[in-house]
């Protein structure tokens, strides 16, 4: 097959849905993107990448990131956070709260906001600064040194934050963050609004491909706790699509409100699209087409 032409048809096929949803405006540092954007990249775990689009525009990672503080958190710490945070697919929006009273403060999964709070909160105590692990991640494993934070997107959602801030300070009240609340707020802005491009995300995620080594070619992760970032991706990562997401595409997905997501192919390559539209579930209309289609085209669905 060649992948490069995979590539750039499957971006020419989505482009007529990008207008299709919305552009996050719940943070108004977001609002502004053009949705006349789409980029996508697929990195083959031997190195070589493909792109086509706006696949070197940066974008705000958004939720994506918490697929990288859960790895970091994982690769200190192997299993200690599933006592704070559980691993089932949640059934409701990213950013609800209704559980986490029945669940006494310990959330559905690390992927909704409740969960990447808890996650976040880990890794400072672990690294003393979450935000800043997560962009070293994502420099050493992109390749890619100039990878850092938007401070105006980071700001606005500071602003703007007071559903993030109730979670955190409810989890506080269970006893679940071992951080003052302001600090895990702090840096868990600062990681969702790290920028980055289709290229670079793509890169990075080549870890959960390749069984857990990263780019310098040493373990990052255990191969088993690659098996288990790609499963709750699986049935986590989309939230409240996530049945949606596996039935259309039928691999680990992670998306991010900043109109990102990326998918694994374990043993073969990772996958990042970007198209800033957003559907109901806050998973990008486009990003969804192109990687249904790039399943189809390829077979590289794990099912
Ligand atoms: N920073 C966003 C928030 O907390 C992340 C949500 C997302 O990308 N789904 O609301």
């Amino acid at each position: 097959m060649d992948m490069q032409s995979t590539v750039e048809e499957i971006v020419a096929t989505v482009r007529p849905l990008l207008r299709r949803g919305d552009v996050a405006s719940y943070i108004p540092g977001l609002a502004n993107v053009s949705p006349d954007k789409f980029g996508m990249c697929v990195a083959m775990s031997d190195g070589e990448v493909f792109g086509a689009g706006d696949w070197h525009t940066q974008f705000s990672i958004q939720s994506i990131s918490k697929v990288f503080s859960l790895a970091l958190v994982m690769s200190y710490d192997y299993d200690s956070i599933w006592r704070r945070v559980s691993r089932e697919p949640s059934g409701s929006a990213f950013n609800s709260m209704v559980q986490l009273e029945a669940d006494q403060g310990i959330p559905r999964n690390p992927f909704i906001n409740a969960g990447a709070l808890v996650v976040t909160d880990r890794l400072l105590t672990l690294t003393g600064d979450a935000a800043h692990s997560i962009r070293g991640l994502l420099r050493s494993e992109s390749g890619n040194p100039s990878v850092d934070v938007d401070r105006a997107v980071a700001a606005s959602e500071a602003q703007h934050g007071h559903r993030n801030a109730a979670m955190a300070h409810f989890l506080a009240s269970y006893g679940n963050l071992e951080n003052p609340v302001e600090l895990v707020m702090e840096n868990y802005f600062d990681q969702c609004a790290l920028e980055i491009s289709t290229e670079d995300l793509a890169k990075a995620s080549l870890f959960l491909a390749r069984h857990g080594v990263s780019a310098g070619g040493t373990p990052f992760l255990s191969p088993n706790q690659s098996k288990r970032i790609n499963a709750v991706m699986l049935t986590c990562g989309t939230y409240d699509a996530a049945g949606e997401f596996a039935y259309r595409v039928g691999l680990p997905g992670k998306s991010g409100v900043g109109g990102g997501i990326i998918a694994v192919v374990p043993g073969r390559c990772s996958v990042a699209v970007w198209g800033p539209s957003l559907g109901p579930n806050g998973n990008s209309v486009a990003g969804i087409a192109a990687l249904d289609e790039f399943t189809t085209r390829t077979g590289w669905s794990i099912f």
